[in-house]
C-alpha cells in the first residue's frame, strides 16, 4: 500500500536543506570576497601601470626643467671667465673702482639671472670680487682654494660641485671656470630654492641624488642630505676634511622598498604614518646625478581598487544569486522527479500488490469450483448410489409383492390347467381351449411384472445426448392415440418447434410421456368433458418443460406427495411403479418430474429438460428411435 507520509519528504530533510543552505551562502560569501580581491589586485595593478606611465612622463619633465635651468646657469661661468675686467680684478693687485665695479657687476648679473652667488678668486684661492660684497656673510677675502670646483677649475678648466656653502650653511652648486691661463677662477653658485618650491607645489616628491646617493635637492627639506646608499665611514670623513657638505650627519633617507614590488616604496614622513610611493629615477644629462619622483599612489589607486571591489562583488553576488536559484530549481526538479518516481514505485507496487490478490483470489476461486464440482460429483454420485439402494430397498418389498402378484396368477394357472385336463378329459375341448387361452393371458401378465422388475433392478446408465423432442412426442402420441380415440378423448397437442432438441435417452423418455399419457387417460375415464392435454414450453434458458395435463379429478397435496412412491396406486389393477420409474428415467436424463395440482381443475405433469444445441442428425435417430425400444411401453400402467 501507499505509505501515508510523503517518502522523499523525509524526517532530516529541513535540517539537511538549512545545511546545504548555509554551505551554499558560505560558498558565496567566499567567492565574492575572492573576487572582489582579485578584480582589487587587477584594478590595482592597471591603476599602477596608469600611474607608472604619467610619473614616467612627469619624470621625464622633471628632469628636462631641471637640465634647463642648470643649463642656464652653466654657461654664466664662461661668459665671465672671459670678460676682462674680471680678468683683471683676479690680476695682481686689482684697484679698489675696479673691485668695486666688478662686485657691482656680478650683483646685476646675479640678479639677472636667479644665481645665489656669483664670485671670483684668485689663482692664490682668495676671493676678490663677489655678488654678495658688502652684505653680511660676504664671500669676499675668503679662501676657497681648498674647494674642489676651484682646483677643477684651476686644472682643467670648469669645475663643479654641489656642497654646502662654508659661509652662508647653504647647498648649491658651484659651477666654476678658470680665467685665462690659471689666472684665477669665476664661480657661479645655484641655489635650488625654487626649483624645490615648484616640486613641492606639484604635490609629487622630487630629489636629487649625486652618484654615491646623496640627496642634494629635495622637494621636502627633510630629504636633503640624506643617503640612499650607506656611506662608508672613510668617504664619511673625506666629505668632513673637505667640508663638502658641513658636519652634516648625512641619514639614511626614510625609504623603503616594498617586498616583491621594483618600484614601490614607502616613505616616512616623520611622526604621519609611511605612504607609499612609486619610485621612478631618470639621470640627469651632462651631470652624475639622478632626478627621482615619488608619486603617492594616493588615492587613485585606492579608488580603483575600491571601485573594482564593490563591482565584483556585486557581479560575483548577482552571479551566485543566479547560480543558488538555477541550483534551487534545479534541486526542485530533482525532487519533484524523486517524488513522482516514489509515487509510481508506489503504484506499481500497490498494482503487483493488487495483483498478486487477486492472483490468489482467483485460485481461490478455481479451487473453490473445483470443490464444488467435486462436491456436485459426489452429490450425484450419491444421489444415484441412494436411489440405487432405495431401488434395492424397494426390490425386497417389491419380490414380497412380486411373490404375491406371481403367486395369484400361477394359482390362477394351475388352476386354469386342472381344469383343462378336466375338460378336455371330458371332451370338452372348447372350454379347454378358453382355460388354455386364460392361461397363456396369465403367463402374458407375469412376463410383464418381470419385465418391470428387470426395468426397475437396473441401474440407469445415464445416457445423454441430443434428441428432437418433436420425434419422442410424435412416437409417444402414436401409441396412445388409438385408445383415447376409443374411448372419445381428445388429446390437445401443442408439440412446440420442431428443431427443438433435448439432452437425455430418447426411448426412454418416450416411455415417460407414454406413461404420462395413459396416467391422463386413467384419470379422465368416465368424468365429464375429457380431454388429455401435451403441451412444450421453453422455460428458463436452456430448459424446456413438457407438460401433461388432464381434466381429471387431480391430485391433492397430500397424493402429490406419494405418486412418484413405488408401488403406490390408486387402481385396482395398477402396479405403482410406472411414475417412480418414469422419475428415475427423467432424472437420469438431468431433468426433473414434477406432480403440479391445476387450479382450474386435473393435474398437471411437468418434465424438465435441459435443452440441446440443435443438431442436423438428431432428428433422423429421434425418429429411428421411434422405432425401436418406444413401441414396449410401460405396461405394468396399462
Ligand atoms: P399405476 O398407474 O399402476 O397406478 P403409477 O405409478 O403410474 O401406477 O400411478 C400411481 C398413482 O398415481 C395412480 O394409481 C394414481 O392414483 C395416481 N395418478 C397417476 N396419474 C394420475 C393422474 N393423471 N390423475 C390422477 N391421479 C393420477
Amino acid at each position: 500500500m501507499i505509505p501515508a507520509s510523503d517518502p522523499v519528504e523525509a524526517p532530516g530533510a529541513d535540517a539537511q536543506g538549512a545545511n546545504r543552505r548555509s554551505l551554499v551562502l558560505l560558498a558565496s560569501l567566499v567567492a565574492i570576497l575572492l573576487a572582489a580581491w582579485g578584480a582589487g589586485r587587477v584594478a590595482e595593478r592597471w591603476a599602477l601601470a596608469d600611474l607608472r606611465r604619467t610619473a614616467q612622463a612627469a619624470l621625464g619633465l622633471q628632469v628636462g626643467a631641471l637640465r634647463a635651468e642648470m643649463q642656464k646657469q652653466a654657461s654664466l661661468p664662461l661668459a665671465l671667465a672671459a670678460d676682462p675686467e674680471i680678468a683683471a680684478v683676479a690680476g695682481a693687485s686689482p684697484s679698489g673702482p675696479l673691485v668695486a665695479s666688478v662686485n657691482r657687476r656680478l650683483a646685476q648679473v646675479a640678479e639677472a639671472t636667479g644665481s645665489a652667488v656669483i664670485y671670483v678668486i684668485r689663482p692664490d684661492g682668495i676671493t676678490v670680487a663677489a655678488s654678495n660684497a658688502g652684505a653680511k656673510g660676504s664671500f669676499l677675502g675668503r679662501d676657497y682654494g681648498f674647494r674642489p670646483y676651484f682646483r677643477q677649475a684651476m686644472g682643467a678648466g670648469a669645475g663643479s660641485q654641489f656642497a654646502l656653502g662654508t659661509v652662508s650653511g647653504r647647498a648649491g652648486l658651484y659651477l666654476s671656470r678658470r680665467i685665462g691661463n690659471a689666472d684665477g677662477v669665476v664661480v657661479v653658485k645655484i641655489e635650488f630654492d625654487g626649483v624645490e618650491a615648484a616640486w613641492r607645489k606639484s604635490g609629487d616628491g622630487v630629489f636629487v641624488a649625486d652618484s654615491r646617493g646623496i640627496v642634494l635637492v629635495a622637494s621636502d627639506p627633510d630629504w636633503r642630505l640624506t643617503t640612499l646608499r650607506r656611506i662608508d665611514e672613510a668617504e664619511r670623513r673625506r666629505i668632513r676634511e673637505t667640508l663638502e657638505f658641513g658636519d652634516a650627519p648625512l641619514p639614511d633617507m626614510p625609504l623603503f622598498p616594498m617586498a616583491g614590488t621594483t618600484d614601490l616604496v614607502r616613505v616616512g614622513q616623520g611622526a604621519q604614518p609611511a605612504r607609499v610611493a612609486l619610485l621612478l629615477d631618470a639621470p640627469i644629462p651632462g651631470t652624475e646625478w639622478r632626478l627621482s619622483t615619488l608619486t603617492p599612489l594616493g588615492r587613485t589607486v585606492e579608488r580603483e581598487r575600491i571601485q573594482a571591489w564593490i563591482i565584483a562583488a556585486l557581479v560575483t553576488g548577482l552571479a551566485c544569486l543566479g547560480l543558488t536559484a538555477l541550483a534551487g530549481r534545479g534541486r526542485r526538479n530533482r525532487e519533484r522527479l524523486a517524488r513522482a518516481s516514489a509515487q509510481r514505485d508506489a503504484l506499481e507496487a500497490r498494482v503487483r500488490e493488487r495483483t498478486l490478490e487477486l492472483t490468489d483470489a482467483n485460485r481461490l476461486l478455481r479451487l473453490e469450483i473445483e470443490e464444488r464440482r467435486r462436491a456436485e460429483a459426489e452429490r450425484e454420485r450419491l444421489g444415484r448410489e441412494l436411489a440405487q439402494a432405495g431401488r434395492l430397498a424397494a426390490l425386497g418389498q417389491f419380490a414380497a409383492s412380486m411373490a404375491h402378484e406371481i403367486n395369484q396368477p400361477l394359482a390362477a394357472i394351475r388352476s386354469y390347467a386342472d381344469n383343462a385336463a378336466i375338460l378336455v378329459q371330458r371332451g370338452r375341448g372348447a372350454e379347454a381351449a378358453e382355460n388354455t387361452i386364460a392361461i397363456g393371458r396369465l403367463t402374458d401378465r407375469i412376463g410383464g411384472l418381470t419385465r418391470q422388475l428387470k426395468g426397475f433392478a437396473r441401474r440407469a446408465s445415464p445416457k445423454r445426448e441430443p434428441v428432437a423432442l418433436a420425434g419422442i412426442l410424435r412416437n409417444a402420441l402414436e401409441l396412445v392415440e388409438a385408445r383415447a380415440a376409443a374411448a372419445g378423448i381428445p388429446l390437445v397437442v401443442e408439440p412446440g418447434p420442431p428443431e427443438l432438441h433435448v439432452l437425455g435417452d430418447g426411448p426412454r423418455l418416450e416411455q415417460v410421456v407414454v406413461n404420462l399419457l395413459q396416467n391422463a387417460l386413467d384419470a379422465v375415464g368416465g368424468r365429464p368433458e375429457p380431454r388429455v392435454g401435451l403441451c412444450v414450453r421453453e422455460t428458463d434458458p436452456g430448459r424446456v418443460a413438457v407438460e401433461v395435463r388432464d381434466t381429471g379429478p387431480g391430485l391433492s397435496e397430500g397424493l402429490r406427495a406419494q405418486v412418484f412412491d413405488a408401488f403406490f396406486t390408486t387402481k385396482s389393477d395398477g402396479l405403482g411403479l410406472g411414475l417412480a420409474i418414469a422419475r428415475g428415467i427423467v432424472e437420469d436424463c438431468g431433468g426433473s418430474l414434477n406432480a403440479l395440482d391445476n387450479p382450474g381443475g386435473g393435474a398437471i405433469f411437468r418434465m424438465d429438460l435441459a435443452k440441446a444445441p440443435i443438431c442436423e442428425q438428431d432428428p433422423a435417430r429421434g425418429a429411428a428411435a421411434v422405432g425401436g425400444p418406444a413401441r414396449a411401453p410401460l405396461e405394468a400402467t396399462t
